[in-house]
């Protein structure tokens, strides 16, 4: 076991994202924490860009079998390092709409309102941008929330290929802009413009994940440590239930408990909804925080995901970076469309490997064939919060994801239209993929924050209303999924929840 202090001012468990920028912003506020991490740093090397290591052996994939809401045993696609998720994310770091913080309509129900209107929360995301070290345009997206000032970095930019499409799609009325992008590309930037990035780890080191852009600095402090390869199996309250005395590890197969003040549980939202669940005792009887709500492990959400190639017979597409447009035309209602369809945003260059990984009746020489000449886009939509959408742990304590998609009317409108577009720019066949249970990259929902103890499992400041020493700071508190990447949210509320606890529980603690 690494050596552990006598002392610290928080125990967070999970070196994500969420985890990453509680630890980064408390340490900077003078506190003592604690991150436990169920794995390791992951390793720079060769097989971070291989897609036969990534996809086919799935090499960093964790080695789990959950099950799905018929019992069906899969392997999910999700990642236990320091930096969680990010290690594999696409980067884009995306401020929600305005208008995700309020009740949005939908063709399938409603998308609730948030406990914070976007005005509060935008100076926390202009501190997330600069954590994370956003590159964007501000003013380009048509449907950009207000924002103080320009991004940190300026656009990556498109290559050729990309200018053309959007040079096309401007033609056609249509308003693409520059995704936001977190990699180290600028002057003296470490980032070399690589096609093996969404998806895959860096291994230049030169991705703005969570380990590069918030665990390094936080441990550079030297008021974080970190503990490794150390899996939180419960946390443990006193005798009336209301705080976390300590938490249950295991560690090369030996448990044993660490005390502490103050808990955040940051492992994910599908792992933060398991400990709790898993930490059921006689004051918490279907798990920690479920008592006011019964809302614990419901609302589970991950986004309508679509990835869409659209294959031009006779052109090579030599693109090294796709993913840097999106399109935003279609994510809100409007005189033409009674409902919000999603994003449309570029995906890392699909390589014939990557296809035939999933698709094994396809050859790979026909999907490289394909994947030479596609531009390759994935295409988002909102699920909606349902509380039969579930994560639960069968009798054997394995993880179950009960989970029946909805909305899907507006993503396969959105799918359809895309389709069409890109048609009419010149790319005929058109290839889709629908993503899913094994796909939780954008899990979300599992312990929704809000104002009302019997309807939300987390206050607006993500302390479990039924413990007052415990708070669940990763993607568990968005109270709907929007149609946008989640990771810059979660940072921003992470941001505006260690403020909080400096300024309040922590201070009066000192
Ligand atoms: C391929 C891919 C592409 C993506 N692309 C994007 C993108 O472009 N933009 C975007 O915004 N988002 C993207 N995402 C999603 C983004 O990465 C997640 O939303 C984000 O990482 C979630 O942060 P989190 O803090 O909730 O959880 P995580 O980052 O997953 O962190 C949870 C951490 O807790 C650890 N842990 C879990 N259980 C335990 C336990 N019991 N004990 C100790 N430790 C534990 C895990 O190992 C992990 O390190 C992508 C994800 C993937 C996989
Ligand atoms: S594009 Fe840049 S940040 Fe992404 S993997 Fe390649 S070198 Fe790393």
């Amino acid at each position: 076991m690494n050596a552990i202090d006598n002392h610290y001012d928080v125990v967070i468990v999970g070196a994500g994202v969420g985890g990453g920028a509680m630890a980064n912003r408390l340490a900077a506020g003078g506190a003592r924490v604690l991150m436990i991490e169920r794995g390791n740093y992951l390793p720079r090397e060769a097989d971070n860009w291989s897609v036969k290591a990534v996809f086919h052996d799935r090499k960093y994939t964790a080695k789990e079998t959950w099950r799905d809401k018929d019992g069906k045993p899969f392997h999910p696609s999700t990642f236990y390092y320091v930096g969680g998720n990010s290690k594999f994310f696409g980067a884009a770091t995306v401020r929600f709409r305005k208008e995700d913080f309020e009740v949005l309509e939908h063709e399938d129900g409603i998308a609730p309102a948030w406990p914070w209107s976007y005005e509060e929360f935008a100076p926390f995301y202009d501190e997330a941008e600069r954590l994370m070290g956003t590159h964007g345009t501000a003013g380009a997206d048509p449907i950009e929330p207000p924002r103080s000032g320009p991004f940190p970095h300026p656009t990556i930019g498109h290559e050729p290929e990309i200018e053309a499409i959007a040079e096309k799609l401007r033609a056609k009325g249509l308003r693409p802009f520059p995704l936001p992008i977190a990699i180290d590309r600028h002057e003296g930037g470490a980032c070399i413009r690589c096609a093996t990035c969404d998806g895959f780890a860096c291994k230049l080191g030169a991705k703005n994940d969570a380990e590069v852009r918030l665990i390094r600095p936080a441990i550079a402090t030297n008021r974080v440590d970190l503990v490794l390869d150390t899996k939180v199996l419960r946390l443990l309250t006193d005798p009336t239930g209301k705080r976390i005395t300590a938490i249950e590890v295991e560690q090369d197969g030996q448990i044993r408990t660490i005390g502490g003040d103050l808990f955040i549980s940051s492992a994910g939202a599908i792992n933060s909804a398991v400990l709790l669940l898993r930490s059921a005792n006689d004051q918490h009887k279907g798990g920690i925080g479920n008592n006011s709500s019964d809302l614990l492990g419901r609302n589970y959400m991950a986004h309508n995901n679509t990835a869409m190639m659209a294959v031009h017979p006779f052109r090579k597409n030599g693109v090294t970076f796709q993913k840097s447009m999106a399109v935003n035309d279609f994510y809100l209602a409007n005189n033409h469309r009674p409902y919000p369809l999603g994003n449309v945003q570029g995906l890392g260059k699909l390589q014939g490997g990557m296809l035939t990984a999933n698709m094994k009746i396809i050859p790979e020489w026909m999907m490289n064939l394909f994947a030479k000449r596609s531009v390759d886009w994935w295409i988002m939509s909102e699920d909606l919060p349902d509380r039969n959408n579930r994560v639960l742990l069968d009798p054997d304590g394995t993880v179950r994801i009960q989970y029946t998609p909805n909305n899907e009317k507006a993503h396969n409108e959105l799918v359809r239209k895309w389709g069409q577009i890109m048609r009419s720019v010149g790319y005929p066949l058109i290839i889709t993929q629908r993503m899913d249970i094994t796909v939780s990259m954008h899990q979300c929902g599992t312990a929704v924050f809000g104002r009302d103890p019997a309807t939300s499992v987390l206050d607006p400041f993500c302390k479990v209303w039924d413990v007052d020493n415990l708070y669940v700071v990763d993607a568990s508190f968005l109270p709907s999924s929007t149609g946008f990447n989640p990771s810059l949210t979660i940072v921003a509320q992470a941001v505006r929840v260690a403020e909080h606890l400096l300024g309040n529980t922590l201070s009066a603690a000192a």
